[in-house]
């Protein structure tokens, strides 16, 4: 695998890079469900792009931009074992050099629900993605329904600027206590832990009225049916200083 820091590097490395090309965008912080995306991928493509980059411009709290979790050496090791081929990971200057000022914003769908809660987030996750987008070229990008309105989101402006990408979704990985991994899940301490079970147990009723009866008690965001595709219970709370997302479709299997 090829530890990659800048554009020009990428550009010459997928030059030669057999196609399919699949692109899986992370923050880093790997677990099972990252691993998923790039196992996905794996399945699909003849040449795998991971980017880990911890996007400054879609966090709005300065201190949770700071206290997110980083391990690349660990996360290389772990992108390394699933058989990525390019791992991806910029410095912010090579992303946002001095002078960038252009931004691809939603302007209904980025402000709704995860956009209401967290102002100027999807237009940080939009401009990035559509940037990596066009540093790697893939042919599919993959990406996980745990965040349905970054997958909403990206669908969107893919069809909105035209650009010729597959998305494919992958489906919730679950701890086996039913909690959606999460890079955060780190920063929950045990009673933290215990508290946000709530969480998954709430959303698998598939009813917002139940979910927040069952979520009496924690610090809710929101609880709500979003008109995704498919549509989901989805929901927002914050335990022990961490803020945590979920959602579950309405309709088949929870996941
Ligand atoms: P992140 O590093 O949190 O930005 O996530 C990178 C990708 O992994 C996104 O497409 C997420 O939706 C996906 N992802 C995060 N958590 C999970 C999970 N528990 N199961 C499946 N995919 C996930």
């Amino acid at each position: 695998m090829e530890l990659l820091r800048t554009v020009a590097e990428v550009r010459s490395a997928l030059a030669r890079a057999p196609r399919p090309v699949g692109f899986v965008p992370t923050m880093g912080a790997f677990h099972a469900g990252h691993v998923s995306l790039f196992e996905a991928a794996r399945r699909e493509s003849s040449t795998v792009v991971v980017s880990l980059f911890v996007n400054p411009a879609q966090f709005g709290e300065r201190k949770d931009l700071e206290q997110y979790p980083r391990d690349e050496a660990r996360d290389a090791a772990m992108a390394a074992d699933a058989g990525v081929d390019v791992l991806f990971a910029p410095r912010p200057k090579e992303m946002y050099p001095d002078g960038f000022e252009t931004w691809i914003d939603l302007e209904r769908l980025g402000s709704s629900l995860e956009g209401a809660s967290r102002p100027g987030h999807f237009r940080g996750v939009a401009t990035v993605c559509l940037k990596l987008f066009n540093i790697v070229q893939p042919d599919a990008v993959y990406f996980g329904q745990k965040d349905a309105q970054q997958v909403e989101v990206i669908r969107r402006m893919l069809r909105d600027l035209n650009v010729p990408i597959r998305l494919s979704v992958q489906p919730t990985l679950r701890d086996p206590d039913g909690l959606a991994m999460s890079s955060r899940n780190v920063r929950l301490s045990p009673a933290a832990r215990d508290q946000a079970l709530a969480l998954p147990r709430a959303l698998a009723t598939k009813d917002p009225v139940k979910a927040l009866a069952i979520l009496h008690g924690l610090d809710v965001e929101y609880v709500e049916v979003a008109p995704f595709d498919p549509p989901v219970l989805a929901a927002a709370v914050r335990v022990g200083g961490v803020r945590l997302i979920d959602n579950v479709p309405m309709e088949g299997p929870v996941s």
